[in-house]
């Protein structure tokens, strides 16, 4: 099957600090993938390179297209999503308004078809199956300082989720839950 993801001789440097060198790795469509390794091993830096918040040399294809040098915002219309090791919420939103941010048509097509195609769903519905899908369906309409940690995580889980991305780049999703919140995700 042709891959989803295709990083080919990734690399990204910080001053002196070679934080990726080199690094090929193929996600195939339907397969969950994991990166694992120790503190300062690169799994964020990998994300960062991937999702364009990092400047990289090498090759990065996304669904048959050569995605390297685009910038973030491209590649999440493109339908790469993520999340962050360090979850940031807005305060001031409630859990659903925080998933709106993401879920609302970015571009003039996808609301065409949003209007067009009634099957599809529109960014109400994607809020609500995002969040039962982590099981924060009961916590929609509270500001996130309501919430446990874990399920702040979980918010931004559901918030890569809200944008209906073909591959979501989990940093670190199960630090900060708790044994059943982790085995749950
Ligand atoms: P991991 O997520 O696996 O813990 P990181 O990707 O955060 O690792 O870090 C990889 C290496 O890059 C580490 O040596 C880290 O100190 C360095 N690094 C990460 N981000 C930066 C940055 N913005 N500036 C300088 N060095 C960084
Ligand atoms: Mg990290």
């Amino acid at each position: 099957m042709a891959p989803l993801l295709q990083t080919t001789e990734l690399a990204v440097s910080f001053g002196g600090v070679r934080a990726l060198d080199g690094v090929d790795l193929v996600v195939e469509p339907g397969r969950l993938v994991g990166l694992i390794g120790p503190n300062g091993a690169g799994k964020s830096t990998f994300i960062d390179a991937v999702t364009g918040f990092v400047a990289s040399t090498g090759r990065v294809e996304f669904a048959g297209r050569d995605i390297s040098g685009a910038p973030a915002y491209r590649r999440a219309r493109a339908g790469l999503g993520r999340t962050w090791q360090t979850v940031e919420l807005f305060d001031d939103l409630t859990v659903a308004e925080n998933l709106r941010v993401a879920a609302e048509p970015s571009r003039l097509g996808w609301a065409v078809a949003d209007l067009l195609r009634p099957r599809r769903r529109g960014a109400e519905a994607r809020v609500e199956v995002a969040l039962a899908r982590v099981d924060l369906a009961g916590v929609a309409d509270l500001l996130p300082n309501r919430l446990s940690q874990g399920q702040r995580k979980l918010v931004g889980v559901a918030r890569a989720f809200a944008a209906e991305p073909a591959l979501v780049c989990l940093d670190e999703p199960a630090a900060g839950l708790d044994p059943a919140e982790s085995s749950a995700l």
